[in-house]
């Protein structure tokens, strides 16, 4: 097809990307969430059913996209991790970027019902995004635990506020004041003594954040016919070395035996609410740094 006078526009586009070998840290937070909470009458200081949701859709990306190897979620936010070997998109940053952002957020919205069944969305919600790239594992590692003290941080903070305020009977500002310059010692002693409230028996959700990890799912059984084929498939025909190389028939069964052979386990997306800073969550999966 031949070029319209108006084509020297697209050399305007420049390409954007990704430096190659190196994590991709892709990490979206919900618009003005503080105000879409309000006015969907979010439970303070945590709504089980906007975290579920956050997670549900957060699987639905990690499903779409098979070379995200982790994800963390909080509040209205999710951080995904791209193997540092992948070549998704070509590793063009926007288009990255704004799928990921865009496929998230259409999820978000299709579950919606799932969790919220008797409340209607006032308005489409949002989310912005990012790609970090970080140069190795150390990173990697500290980039996580940043977001898990911060889940903490952050909880510790909203339980004592809205304790002061919903059994306290304080006015917002006067629980802001209270707990101004507090330490978090400060903050596990007011829920204790005052609201009979043990902090670390809370829900490991609320203390902890949302982990995604893929885990091999169990061989299923194999069903009979499968196991007979596979014996057929494998087994060395005596007058295979008289076969010409070529033959389609061998070429095929070759084909066959190595996929009776190599097939790669199937893996299943599955939801944690654990420690991911000390070094057991790492050395038990060790498969998320290596690729
Ligand atoms: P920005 O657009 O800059 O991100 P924001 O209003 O979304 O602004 P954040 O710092 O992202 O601000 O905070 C998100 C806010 O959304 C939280 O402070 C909290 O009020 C609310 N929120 C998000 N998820 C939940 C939840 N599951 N339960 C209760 N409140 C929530
Ligand atoms: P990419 O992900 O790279 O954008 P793509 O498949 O979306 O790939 P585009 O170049 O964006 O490719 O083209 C969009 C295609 O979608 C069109 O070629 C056409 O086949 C189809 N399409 C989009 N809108 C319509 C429409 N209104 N009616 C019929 N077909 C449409
Ligand atoms: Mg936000
Ligand atoms: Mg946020």
């Amino acid at each position: 097809m031949a070029n319209s006078k108006y084509e020297y526009v697209k050399n305007f586009e420049l390409p954007d990307p990704l430096l190659p070998g190196t994590f991709l840290l892709f990490r979206l937070d919900g618009h003005s969430f503080h105000r879409f909470s309000a006015e969907h009458n979010f439970e303070k200081p945590n709504d089980v059913r906007a975290l579920q949701l956050m997670d549900h859709a957060a699987r639905d990306v990690m499903e779409e996209y098979p070379d995200i190897v982790l994800a963390f979620g909080e509040s209205d936010e999710y951080s995904f991790l791209l193997k540092k070997s992948t070549s998704l998109y070509n590793r063009r940053q926007s288009k990255i970027v704004s799928t990921l952002t865009s496929y998230f957020t259409s999820c978000y919205v299709f579950r919606w019902a799932t969790y919220f069944p008797d409340k209607p969305l006032e308005y489409p919600p949002s989310f912005d995004g990012r790609i970090v790239v970080y140069p190795g594992e150390r990173e990697i590692r500290d980039y996580f635990a940043w977001r898990q003290a911060d889940t903490h941080i952050n909880n510790l903070y909203n339980t004592t506020f809205w304790a002061l305020v919903q059994q306290g009977g304080q006015t917002t500002t006067e629980a802001h004041a209270t707990l101004r310059g507090t330490y978090s010692k400060d903050k596990h002693e007011i829920l204790f003594s005052r609201f009979k409230i043990n902090y670390n028996q809370l829900d490991p959700r609320f203390r902890k954040g949302t982990i995604l990890v893929r885990e091999e799912e169990p061989e299923p059984t194999p069903a009979i016919e499968q196991v007979a084929s596979a014996i057929e498939n494998t087994a060395t025909p005596s007058s295979e070395c008289e076969q010409p190389a070529t033959s389609p028939d061998s070429a095929k069964s070759k084909k066959q035996k190595k996929r009776a052979v190599k097939a790669k386990p199937r893996t299943r997306v599955v939801v944690i609410h654990t420690d991911i800073i000390r070094d057991e969550f790492w050395s038990a999966r060790p498969n998320i740094l290596v690729e």
